[in-house]
């Protein structure tokens, strides 16, 4: 059977249409459109499956009926009703709205029991673009499956894809518009626009049998607008009484089988055009229902044309069934030298010309200038090649409206096989090709911005660094703003956005129309210079991207002064790695934030050096066996009796490949390579158990205080943690005491008060490190709760000579005696800072002059020659 003369096919998507006027439920529609296709094909057996909207990567689905054909009469089957998901082999080709034969007797699922062999199956999937809404297996065709039946079937899936997301729809309210009209169809003009994919005219009528609902196709065939339409009553088209259309119908039922039961067809009814043109149709009805209010539903099915001759019949018959396999919208009828014969309305419409300026090549000036070489090339030699043609273009009206379409042209055969002429048919995409930029715009742009996103700067940096051969080097900047946390907390979330959009703009006016800005989180943005001649070049666009910040940002009516710090790194050769350049350009704009912030820095073979430092630290920490770290131990004594009251751990690292490096080097290595929660655990594991130790062994009492690094001090798991590790070894929280930095706490108040909080109700004590190189006061941290300050050793060191130093560590005693703070002080290395300590009533002190840090068996004789008491004190009582 040819596609020209498909009979079959154009009854079963009449079917379908007829439902659309019913409301049909989801399986209503999935049912007719199994047994629809199983008489279609001819099939021995039915099975339709629904598929549910998933998030998942794969689709469940749900078997929903099942048939056989037994003398061609069609018989449910018991449903065993079973849900799964999709095989994913099978998913992805469904998705495409591929169909998928299976012979020599492969059937992809487990049969019921007794179910008789399966020969061949054809699996076709009720899709659309926006989703998959069942899928339909035939099994055991009279004469088997072949690869034609899936063009066959096409037009069939989207009709009944049209009918399952109005029924979808009307069940979720997640789709467009159109559909959203419908599911809430309390009118019938919600109707209109499904009606108007019709190739039937379809009027829909009040109670008073006057025309509230007219689709395009009805408009045409009376030759009235349809504005004119609406409000007339019937019989000014029909003769009156002629059908009798006026037949009570009664009830409300919505189910399909009860309306295709009171269907009644009036052939060749004889109606008016808006001229007095005699029109022959076949006429039906049904009844319709909104919100209670009862319609009908007349259905018109111009068949005049058909009638007129038997040359015409032909032709016009082929026009009619080239239409059904395609969605109608506007339509040209041309004969074999390319002339209009016939125009429709929707043609008139998009190019504003009448059917008579349409005819002969007139219809040609409805294609747009620049497209139609383009377009009528491609129409001449596809549909010679195949008979058949796809493409997109414009259409323009004489005012200049333009109509985007995507078009399909089929080739028309005379009686001899030879061609006799084309239709083609325009659909309207301009909505949908807006949707679409939309969506790449949604897709490609980050929407605070305006500026391109994380995923599409990753797409151009990969082309990019491709093109460092052709088009010189690539420079990466990585631009992340200085403060910006603490900026969006005090001026609110919606200020800080206006100010991150001022902040792009600025940006982005500083670089060059060529180069690449993009926002790829929060506050950061990434730069990609490509065609980079020398360094003066990317610095001079660094310095204009730091200038750009300069001027203080307006939100909310008050100026806020905001800076940025910048990491570069520069790609020479072609085919640098992505990943690489963004990890140098990060390595790099740490340095930056690290120097100080506000300016920028370049990648050096340095923070190179980081990052070979970094894999040797992660096999140190991966590979505890080779106890690279250790901790030595370096006394706090009572200065005024050389006693030690409390030791601090510090951490070692070598490793045999690597240079010996401090432990304020290597922690930061740690950190920005996010090994820091190894870290951690290597680190409480490490001291508690040694504490235990000391503990059972020697009963050596001794504070022993941790440093906890900002970055370690953000793990919001950290309290718990340490407080499992002192449960685990059984050491008593009151021994311990947590060193932590200004930084950890300004960063994040609110959750470092909450750390601090649980880690002083679990009893562990707390001290303020480093105290001094920040500038918060101590009157503000003492809302934390932190028992202890540790002076920073840059003022201790030099108290005797500078004076500046001497005021600043005399007010930070007063302060915290007044606030009832313990108070060590670091760096003592001579006896003239220790006796001007003690002077001034600091008599807990650390340093060089009583003890470098000390190893453990070292700290454990000088513990034990001090003997121990059994009893654990805060500092200051534990001076005698
Ligand atoms: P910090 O917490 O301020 O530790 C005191 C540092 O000062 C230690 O250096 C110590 O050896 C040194 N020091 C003590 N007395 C004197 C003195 O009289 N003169 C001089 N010039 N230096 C003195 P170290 O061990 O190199 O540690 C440096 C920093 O590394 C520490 O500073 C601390 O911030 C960090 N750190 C060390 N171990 C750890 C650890 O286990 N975890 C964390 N997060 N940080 C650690
Ligand atoms: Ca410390
Ligand atoms: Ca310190």
């Amino acid at each position: 059977m040819t596609r020209r003369s498909d009979n079959g096919l154009r009854s079963a998507i009449s079917v379908l249409e007829r439902m659309l006027l019913t409301d049909p439920s989801t399986d209503a529609v999935l049912m007719r459109s199994v047994t629809q296709l199983m008489a279609l094909l001819e099939a021995s057996f039915g099975y339709v499956y629904r598929c549910r909207e998933s998030d998942s990567d794969s689709i469940p689905w749900e078997l929903t009926g099942c048939f056989e054909s037994i003398d061609g009469d069609l018989v449910v089957k018991k449903n065993s009703s079973t849900s799964d998901h999709i095989p994913a082999d099978i998913q992805a080709r469904l998705l495409s709205g591929r169909c998928i034969r299976f012979d020599n007797g492969e059937y992809p699922h487990p049969l019921p029991h007794n179910h008789p062999k399966i020969d061949s199956a054809f699996c076709i999937p009720l899709v659309d673009a926006r989703r998959i809404y069942g899928v339909i297996y035939l099994c055991n065709a009279e004469n088997g499956f072949d690869d034609s039946l899936e063009n066959r079937v096409r037009p069939f899936i989207a009709a009944a894809s049209c009918l399952l997301r109005a029924s979808h729809g009307k069940q979720h309210f997640q789709f467009g518009p159109e559909t959203r009209e419908l599911t809430t169809a309390s009118s019938p003009e919600s109707l209109q626009s499904m009606l108007d994919t019709m190739f039937n005219g379809v009027l829909i009528l009040d109670s008073f049998d006057a025309i509230r609902v007219c689709n395009g196709a009805a408009a045409s065939m009376f030759g009235l607008p349809r504005r004119e339409l609406i409000g007339e009553t019937l019989s000014r088209f029909l003769p009156k009484g002629a059908p009798k259309l006026e037949g009570r119908l009664t009830g409300g039922e919505k189910s399909d089988t009860a309306l295709a039961a009171r269907k009644t067809v009036w052939r060749g009814v004889p109606a008016k055009g808006a001229d007095g043109e005699k029109i022959l149709a076949d006429v039906s009805s049904f009844e319709l229902d909104f919100g209670g209010q009862k319609y009908k539903g007349v259905v018109l099915d111009d068949i005049s044309e058909r009638m007129k001759s038997s040359a015409d019949y032909h032709s016009t018959l082929q026009r009619f069934q080239a239409l059904t396999n395609i969605v109608p919208v506007a339509i040209v009828q041309l004969s074999r030298d390319w002339e209009c014969t016939y125009a429709n309305d929707s043609w008139c419409e998009y190019t504003q010309m009448t059917p008579d300026e349409a005819h002969g090549i007139g219809w040609l000036n409805g294609l747009h200038l620049a497209d139609a070489d383009k377009t009528l090339n491609e129409l001449r030699t596809e549909t010679s090649l195949t008979g058949s043609y796809e493409g997109e273009f414009r259409l323009q009206s004489p005012l200049g409206n333009i109509t985007w379409v995507k078009a399909t042209a089929s080739c028309l055969y005379a009686e001899n096989g030879e061609i006799s002429g084309m239709i083609m048919t325009f659909n309207d995409i301009t909505e949908h090709l807006k949707n679409e930029t939309r969506l790449r715009d949604i897709a490609e742009k980050d929407q605070l911005t305006g500026l391109i996103n994380r995923a599409f700067f990753n797409d151009r940096l990969d082309i990019a660094l491709k093109g460092v051969k052709r088009f010189g080097a690539v420079a990466l900047m990585f631009i992340d703003l200085d403060e910006f946390k603490h900026v969006n907390d005090t001026i609110g979330h919606d200020a800080g956005d206006s100010l991150l959009r001022e902040v792009a703009n600025r940006l982005g006016d500083s670089v060059r129309q060529v180069d690449t800005i993009a926002r790829i989180g929060g506050d950061e943005f990434t730069v990609i210079l490509t065609n980079v001649q020398n360094t003066r070049s990317i610095t001079a666009i660094a310095d204009k991207l730091l200038e750009s910040l300069a001027e203080p940002i307006i939100v909310n009516n008050r100026p806020m002064y905001v800076s940025c710090s910048i990491g570069i790194a520069v790609a020479e050769t072609d085919g640098s790695d992505t990943k690489q350049l963004l990890k140098q350009a990060d390595a790099a704009l740490y340095k930056a934030k690290d120097a100080g912030k506000n300016q920028y820095k370049f990648y050096t073979a340095e923070l190179d050096r980081n990052a070979s430092l970094h894999m040797l630290l992660q096999q140190s920490l991966k590979d505890r066996s080779r106890n690279d770290f250790r901790l030595v131990y370096q006394p706090q004594v009572d200065a005024a009796t050389n006693k030690i009251i409390g030791v601090e751990a510090l951490t070692r690292w070598s490793h045999d490949d690597a240079d010996p490096i401090g432990p304020d080097v290597f922690i930061k290595i740690i950190e920005e390579s996010g090994l820091i929660n190894e870290f951690s655990e290597w680190l409480l594991e490490e001291v508690f158990s040694t504490v235990s130790a000391w503990r059972k062994t020697g009963n050596l009492d001794v504070l022993v205080s941790i440093n906890i690094s900002a970055k370690q001090f953000r793990n919001k798991d950290l309290a718990m943690l340490i407080y499992q590790r002192s449960l685990a070894h059984g050491v008593d929280p009151k021994s311990i005491v947590l060193e932590i930095t200004e930084t950890a706490i300004i960063d994040d108040p609110e959750i470092a008060t909450n750390t601090l909080k649980s880690l002083r109700s679990m009893g562990f004590g707390l001290a303020l490190d480093d105290f001094g190189t920040g500038y918060s006061s101590l009157m503000y941290l003492r809302q934390m709760p932190l028992q202890c300050v540790k002076i920073d050793r840059s003022f201790v060191k030099d108290v005797i000579h500078d004076e500046e130093d001497a005021k600043i560590v005399f007010a930070i005693l007063g302060l915290a005696k007044t606030l009832g703070m313990d108070v060590v002080a670091e760096g003592v290395d001579n006896t003239d800072v220790k006796n001007w300590l003690i002077d001034h009533d600091c008599r807990v002190q650390q340093g060089f002059h009583f003890h470098k840090p000390l190893e453990r068996a070292d700290i454990e004789q000088a513990l034990e020659l001090e003997g121990g008491s059994p009893k654990v004190l805060p500092f200051n009582k534990r001076l005698s």
